[in-house]
């Protein structure tokens, strides 16, 4: 009964092609949340494969719904001794779209099917194969140790895809139901392919739109050009004065007021490698941050569409309008709520009340981080050195973002993501996959930290 042996045996449980056939059996369930014709396997998925796997490792399981959501959550827990420490995870059981017909080699996106190192299939990575590890994980410390040794509370969601409905308002009516000492589970991905990684937060997303009506129709340029203002270049320019040139945001309240040592610490061993995408625009972004840093530690801004005239067949004649979708990402220190009142006085100061501002459909998220030097922190980094021999990358928090504040912020716990994936994984395209070494390393990698959470947990 030792540390070893459960890695081991987590080992094996990969080595003999039992990882695989669960994540094969949840992968061949085409749960796609987005598609209303799916309801029922969103539902069977909970009940005919998480519940009998989770009750066979002693989970006591109920579903739990919540009226803004749009699929059923399945609760589960495993109580040895209320005076434990109690692990809280998270995973989601539903997938985007499967895109048949447009995989390598005519895959097929239901089918898990193993090709050039990798498993291909929907969900493998986002995110059938990263909670199918963990709980693979789980059941080789029980088995090996004979008990846990600590308590843990399991939370699996049906509709991350369609962003999460319901899933704040389900944790905060069941606070104390849901609620652990700390999160551990595993989404998104690594900061790269062979190297672990730690992240404890995310960035959060605010969308909005730009538009300049100036009048009813367009106007012969001949005529009027020089008489009437042209919103394509008003909007133009009004967009100049919230990201510079070089991508530099301009608008204070959009920044957080600055870069924490600890953060900048932790980025500071945290070199991305973006070989496998385009290149790198060095000059592009806030002016003297390394690229961890503009990713990890600071808002980014970008125009996702802009329109005016009609592209598609320009004519000699000033557009009546014109509309651009703007979206920020942001880290902690920014305050969302100020976000678009802060742009509303910007753009009026320098004399563009002519743009009107709207917030397009969307449930404003505050950003998430933990203190890269908090004791869960440096407990599972160490956890990961001992299992794996590499120091894990600690991010403070991810460039993406993930619901994480309904677990940090309402549910009030420390959260350390253990992803078990990498930023090529095409999670959300064709051709989603997931390298067999980051699998069979997840596996030694969660059966370390749940062998060293029944030894000794941080206070
Ligand atoms: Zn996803």
């Amino acid at each position: 009964m030792t540390r070893s042996a459960a890695i081991q045996r987590a080992q094996q449980y990969f080595d003999d092609g039992a990882l695989f056939a669960d994540v094969a059996r949840r992968v061949g369930r085409p749960t796609e949340s987005q598609n209303p014709e799916r309801a029922a396997e969103l539902r069977d998925y909970l009940d005919s494969e998480m519940r009998p796997t989770l009750e066979a490792l002693g989970f006591t399981c109920r579903v739990l719904e919540h009226p803004r959501a749009k699929g059923p959550f399945l609760f589960a827990e495993r109580i040895e001794d209320p005076a434990l420490t109690t692990v809280f995870s998270y995973g989601h059981g539903d997938v985007v779209p499967g895109m048949e017909g447009r995989w390598r080699d005519g895959l097929d996106p239901w089918a898990l099917t193993p090709k050039d190192d990798r498993w291909y299939g929907r969900g493998v990575a986002d995110n059938k194969g990263q909670h199918s590890i963990n709980l693979a994980a789980l059941k080789c410390v029980l088995e090996t140790r004979g008990k846990l040794g600590f308590n843990v509370k399991y939370l699996i969601e049906m509709g991350e895809e369609m962003g999460s409905p319901g899933l704040l308002d389900l944790c905060a009516a069941h606070r104390d139901l849901l609620r652990g000492d700390v999160l551990i589970a595993s989404d998104g991905p690594r900061l790269l392919a062979e190297r672990p990684t730690l992240f404890m937060g995310s960035r959060a997303i605010i969308n909005v739109d730009l538009e300049i009506n100036a009048r009813e129709g367009g106007h012969h340029s001949g005529n009027w050009g020089g008489l009437l203002s042209n919103p394509g270049i008003q909007l133009a320019n009004a967009i100049a004065t919230i990201v510079g040139p070089t991508g530099r945001i301009l608008v204070p309240e959009w920044l957080p007021p600055a870069l924490p040592d600890s953060v900048r610490r932790a980025l500071a061993d945290c070199a991305l490698d973006m070989a496998d995408g385009p290149a790198i625009d060095p000059g592009w972004g806030e002016p003297g941050f390394t690229a961890a840093e503009k990713v990890y530690g600071w808002s980014s801004a970008e125009v996702l569409a802009f329109v005016c005239g009609n592209p598609d067949k320009p004519v000699h004649a000033i557009p009546p309008r014109a509309w651009a979708r703007m979206q920020l990402r942001y880290v902690v220190g920014v305050d969302p709520d100020a976000v678009v009142p802060a742009l509303r006085r910007h753009l009026d100061r320098l004399g563009y009340d002519m743009v009107t501002l709207s917030s397009p459909r969307q449930e404003i998220a505050p950003a998430t981080r933990l203190d890269p030097e908090h004791p869960w922190v440096q407990w599972a980094a160490a956890s990961i050195v001992r299992t794996t021999g590499k120091k894990p990358a600690l991010l403070p928090n991810l460039g993406g973002t993930l619901p994480n504040h309904v677990f940090s912020d309402t549910l009030g716990m420390p959260t350390l993501w253990v992803p078990h994936s990498y930023a090529g994984c095409s999670q959300h395209a064709p051709n989603e996959h997931l390298p067999v070494a980051i699998a069979r390393e997840g596996m030694a990698i969660m059966a370390g930290l749940y062998w060293d959470l029944g030894e000794k947990a941080p206070a």
